[in-house]
This record gives C-alpha cells, sequence and structure tokens, in this order.
C-alpha cells in the first residue's frame, strides 16, 4: 500500500459507497479509477480527479487503478504519457501494478461491437458528418431515421469487418448503436462508436485503422477492469445513460456505476488542455513546465509540494455544484506547508548599502540563526556580518510615517540575529536617490538581543555586501488579469488576458550558503516569502530562485470577508 494518505473528508460519493457496501454491492469491493487522454500534461483539476479517486480507494480499503484513454491516436502521443505517469506518481496517488491502457483492450471492444451487430443492436451508417447532424435533429426536434438504420445484421458485419480491414477512407462510413433516434437526450439518438482513422497509435502501431469513440470505450474500460465506482465530472452526466445502455446490452463481467462530481476552477487561470496548449504553442508561456501554469509539472518546478496539493484537494470537497475556487486558498495550503518546512535564509531584493561605521574595517564574523523556528531539527547555520551591508530599500524612511519601525534616522532596530544597529545618516546622489545608509551598531546586543532588556519594535533581514552573492530571482505572479476567464465577453479573445507581470526577473543579493542548495530545495527569504531552487536552472555559479509564493496570506481575509 502507498505511504501517502489521502485523508479526504466525507463527501456524496462516499455516502453512495457506503450504501453499496452495506447492500452488499460488488462483493464488497470498491475500486476506483484515473482516466487521463495523454493529448496534454495534467493541471490542478486532475489532482482534484486523482486525489479523490485514490483517497476513495485508499478510504474504503479498495484498489485505484492508472488507465490511459487512449482511444484517439491523432491527439496523442509517448511525451504526455511519460509525464502523466510522473505526475501522478509524484503527487503520491500509487496504481501499484495497475496501469492500463484502453488500447490495450481493443481486441475485446471490438468483439463487443461485434456482438451489438449481431443483437441487431449497431450499424454502419455512411452519412457524412453535415448528414449526420442533419438527422440527429435539435434539442427540441426528433431525430431522422439514418439510411443505414434498415441494413441487415449480416451487411453490417460484413462492412464493419472491411471497416477494420481498412477498405474505406477516414470519415466515409462510422458504426452506429441503434437506440433511439427520438430520445430526449441527443447522446441517445445513435450514437457513433467506432470511426475510421488511418492513424498509427502511440500504443498499437499500424495493427487498427477503426478506433472506438469516447462513450463507448469508457464504460466497457471500466467494466474490463472491475472498476465499482466511475468517478467522473459533471459534464458527463447526461451521458450517463448511454453509458448504462451500453453495459446493460452487452454481456459485460461487471456493471460499474458512473458518478459525477463538478470539476474544479480556479480563479485567474484556464484549465483547458486545449487553452493550456495554446499557450506553450505560441510561447506565450515556456512550455508545460512554466512555473505560471496550472500544470502539475508547472507548479512542481514552481515549488509548489505535492503535500501542499494533496491538503489543497482535501480542503475543497466534493459536491456536484460548479463553481470557481479562489486561487487564493491554494497559496494559503503552500505557506501552511512550506512553513513547517522550508529552512530559513536572508536575500535582499532590491538592496541599499548600510555602513556600520564603528564596526572594524575587514573583520568578518560568522553569526549564528536558525534554519527553521518551526522545526526544532532543522539546526542552525552560520552567516558572516561584515561593516558594510545590504538591506531592502523599503526598510528605510527618510521621513518615517507613525507606524514604520525599520530604519530612519535616529532609529534603531534588530539585524536579524546579529545586532542592534542605528541609523545616523543618509547619502543622496546627485538626482537625490539615496544610496547608502550610515549607522552604529552596539557591540553588546551580539544575537540581537540586549543585555540591558532594550527592546526594538523591528527586526530586519540583512546579507553582507561582499561576502554576499547575486541571484537571479523569478517572480511569479497571476497568470491571468481576471478573476473569471468563463464571464469575458464573447468575442474577446481570452489570450489578451494574460497579465504581462506574471514574471519578473530581477538580482537580488543572497546569503552566501544559498548557492550551494542543490536544485529542487525549499527555502523561505526572510520577510519576503517562499523561494524554490530551479530544478533546471539552479547552480552554485548562477543560483536562480522560483518565487512560490509570497509570505502575505491573503486567504485569511478573504475567508473572512465570505463568512
Ligand atoms: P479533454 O477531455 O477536454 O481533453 P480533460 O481535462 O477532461 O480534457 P481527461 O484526460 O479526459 O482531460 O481528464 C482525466 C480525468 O480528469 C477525467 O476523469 C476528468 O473528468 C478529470 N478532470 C479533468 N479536468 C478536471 C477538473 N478541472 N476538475 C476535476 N477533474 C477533472
Ligand atoms: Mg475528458
Amino acid at each position: 500500500m502507498s505511504e501517502t494518505e489521502i485523508n479526504l473528508p466525507d463527501n456524496f460519493i462516499h455516502e453512495i459507497i457506503r450504501k453499496d457496501l452495506e447492500a452488499g454491492k460488488n462483493g464488497g469491493a470498491v475500486k476506483t479509477r484515473f482516466p487521463p487522454e495523454p493529448n496534454g500534461y495534467l493541471h490542478i483539476g486532475h489532482a482534484k480527479s486523482i486525489c479523490l479517486n485514490f483517497g476513495t480507494a485508499q478510504k474504503f480499503g479498495g484498489k485505484f487503478n492508472l488507465r490511459l484513454d487512449d482511444t484517439n491516436p491523432v491527439k496523442e502521443d509517448t511525451e504526455y504519457v511519460e509525464s502523466i505517469l510522473e505526475d501522478v506518481k509524484w503527487l503520491g496517488a500509487d496504481w501499484e501494478d495497475r496501469f492500463f491502457h484502453a488500447s490495450d483492450y481493443f481486441d475485446q471492444m471490438y468483439e463487443y461491437a461485434v456482438q451489438l451487430i449481431k443483437m441487431g443492436k449497431a450499424y454502419v451508417c455512411e452519412l457524412s458528418e453535415d448528414e449526420f447532424k442533419e438527422y440527429r435533429g435539435t434539442l427540441t426536434e426528433p431525430g431522422k431515421e439514418p439510411p443505414g438504420r434498415k441494413r441487415t445484421i449480416e451487411e453490417n458485419l460484413d462492412l464493419f469487418e472491411r471497416m477494420r480491414a481498412g477498405e474505406f477512407p477516414d470519415g466515409s462510413k462510422v458504426l452506429r448503436a441503434r437506440i433511439d433516434m427520438a430520445s430526449p437526450n441527443i447522446h441517445m439518438r445513435d450514437p457513433a462508436i467506432y470511426r475510421i482513422r488511418h492513424a498509427d497509435h502511440h500504443n498499437t502501431g499500424s495493427k487498427w485503422c477503426i478506433y472506438p469513440l469516447y462513450d463507448f470505450a469508457h464504460c466497457l474500460e471500466d467494466a474490463i477492469e472491475g472498476i465499482t465506482h466511475s468517478i467522473c465530472t459533471l459534464e458527463f452526466e447526461i451521458h450517463r445513460p448511454l453509458y448504462d445502455w451500453i453495459l446493460n446490452t452487452l454481456d459485460t463481467p461487471c456493471k460499474p456505476q458512473q458518478i459525477e462530481f463538478a470539476r474544479l476552477n480556479l480563479t485567474y487561470t484556464v484549465m483547458s488542455k486545449r487553452k493550456l496548449l495554446e499557450l506553450v504553442k505560441t510561447n506565450l508561456v515556456n512550455g508545460w513546465d512554466d512555473p505560471r501554469m496550472p500544470t502539475i509539472c508547472g507548479m512542481r518546478r514552481r515549488g509548489i509540494p505535492a503535500s501542499a496539493i494533496r491538503d489543497f484537494c482535501e480542503t475543497i470537497g466534493v459536491t456536484k455544484f460548479n463553481s470557481l475556487t479562489e486561487i487564493e486558498l491554494l497559496d494559503h495550503c503552500v505557506r501552511d506547508d512550506l512553513n513547517k518546512s522550508a529552512r530559513r535564509a536572508m536575500a535582499v531584493m532590491n538592496p541599499l548599502k548600510l555602513v556600520i561605521d564603528n564596526y572594524p574595517e575587514g573583520q568578518v564574523e560568522e553569526v549564528e540563526t536558525v534554519n527553521n523556528p518551526e522545526d526544532p531539527v532543522a539546526g542552525t547555520r552560520k552567516v558572516p556580518f561584515t561593516k558594510t551591508l545590504y538591506i531592502e530599500r523599503d526598510d528605510f524612511m527618510e521621513n518615517p510615517v507613525k507606524q514604520f519601525h525599520r530604519l530612519a534616522v535616529g532609529k534603531e532596530v534588530r539585524l536579524r540575529s546579529a545586532y542592534f544597529v542605528t541609523c545616523t545618516s543618509f547619502v543622496k546622489d546627485e538626482n537625490g536617490e539615496i544610496v547608502e545608509l550610515h549607522a552604529t551598531y552596539d557591540p553588546a546586543t551580539k544575537g540581537g538581543n540586549a543585555p540591558d532588556g532594550r527592546k526594538v519594535k523591528g527586526t530586519i533581514h540583512w546579507v553582507s555586501a561582499d561576502r554576499s552573492l547575486e541571484a537571479e530571482v523569478r517572480l511569479y505572479d497571476k497568470l491571468f488579469t481576471v478573476p473569471d476567464l468563463s464571464a469575458i465577453p464573447e468575442d474577446a479573445d481570452w489570450k489578451s488576458y494574460l497579465n504581462p507581470e506574471s514574471l519578473k526577473v530581477v538580482k537580488c543579493r543572497i546569503e552566501p550558503g544559498l548557492a550551494e542548495l542543490p536544485p529542487s530545495t525549499h527555502v523561505q527569504f526572510e520577510r519576503i516569502g517562499y523561494f524554490f531552487s530551479d530544478p533546471k536552472d539552479h547552480s552554485q555559479e548562477h543560483p536562480v530562485f522560483n518565487r512560490t509564493v509570497a509570505l502575505k496570506d491573503s486567504w485569511s481575509k478573504i475567508a473572512k470577508k465570505g463568512s
């Protein structure tokens, strides 16, 4: 069993399962699956589905399958397959030895289709795409009987066999289930279940030139694997009668139950694979793993831990109502997680020189400081302290406002873990910009505490001017400027709402030990935010840190506003 535990609070799906178990349904088995189509990278919405399916199996001592729903050879790619495996594993959902492909079942699906034909419940149809739509009718008008509907079983068997043998071009024929052209549910009006595609498949190569369509394939995949509860998103609710019709018409080994839940939508981002692909293809982002993307690999590269994503998925819950989740809730889960685990460090984003006039020239003190106040075993480290330091420009005010507790002339503050310093003067350049501060330090306050019990209101971070290193930091922000992209005007281009400020690259000064961190290490830059040494670009010679999330938590504010 997996080491990762997902503790899903009870939801309506669990109530259904509990009742099924009480009634002795499925012989007491619970089996779920995550069935992505390998036509793109997984995103945070998929994470919700993964956590739900895996967490539900775990909760009931059941089994969880990973299955690639690879029935469309044209859009699928092994690059996507590899990324899916990596991402699901990283999230901690353990499929053990149950990794399957829908394409593994093509032979069985073909046999099921033949069975339908033999029952008089499927036929070959030659209507063009436009005619197909015309015959299908509309929401208010029933469909008309397609010409092929009256074909004999023998004829249908022969045509279907020849479709398989490659005798016909793409689009010239489909196999349709024979259900009801007058059904109020348009999906029941003799849906197409097999189509011709002369295309190589990433798994079956050139073996097939006919491929089953989603609605026919999916329920059979579930049945073949013995899935008990087939959990999917709400847009499939209207397909459920077809799901059930196929399973009830055919003699399948088991009859899985489809249950729908509301998909995850997040503010300030898009979740459609098509749109994400467009962003990648048009270079509006730097690949699928761009840290601004809502993809799992983008989030991983940004420094969002898998545990924070799981925590987020546990928190949002599972309902039947579509809604929009605030991205700040995800940020909150990330902070909560990293607060416990990320070591602290000092980095100055916007440096201003501070010269301590009474500190000996050339002296270097190794100041000891704790790595993580939230984690007693994280230990301490040494940071070099020298006469000339950098502090944040924001931590000084020429004319301090009332509540400003940081540096100003005549004010004393604590330099984190080092000394108390009092600002004495500042220097401006010819443009009137402050370029240097001067201060004196109190040697008796070593370690950042005054023996006389004297208090200061402000503690600021710092780095040594000549012992610090330069680093590149990538400050990520929201991908879009509007919270709800489904609410933009219909004629507007969604890409015009991309946030031009979503990535800012700046140079900062870091304490020297940070360069030695391996890539993919979490660190909190004190008072600034959580950062992550970039998995691809960070090195000792060229330190690169991605901002995972800023420190300020706006979620609690939003939560209060909402309550
Ligand atoms: P498409 O079908 O348009 O290519 P998709 O996002 O539905 O895109 P799938 O690979 O079919 O992609 O999704 C795999 C599973 O993840 C499905 O069961 C689907 O319902 C679920 N899923 C997809 N998007 C979300 C979401 N935003 N929230 C929750 N579950 C989702
Ligand atoms: Mg889908």
